[in-house]
């Protein structure tokens, strides 16, 4: 089964899917402060706004990153 892992703020929660991630890297060079490969975990959306973290999801080109408001997939 293919593993879907989450992190929440309390508000946002980020949903990223490791095997649809393309290694694009664009994620950690727009918001390096929520999407760090050299942390663990390596998203840490606590580290910034909700309006930042949605608009650095939607630019995944790989659709491994989504996001849920009220448990609402968007
Ligand atoms: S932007 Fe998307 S495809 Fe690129 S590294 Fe981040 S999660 Fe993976």
């Amino acid at each position: 089964m293919n593993e879907i892992k989450k992190y929440s703020n309390g508000d946002i929660t980020i949903v990223w899917k490791p095997h649809v991630c393309s290694h694009s890297t664009k994620c950690w060079k727009g918001l390096v402060e929520v999407f760090d490969p050299f942390k663990r975990p390596w998203i840490t959306p606590e580290n910034s706004t909700t309006e930042k973290i949605i608009n650095q999801v939607k630019q995944c080109p790989s659709g491994a990153l989504s996001y849920l408001i009220n448990d609402e997939e968007r």
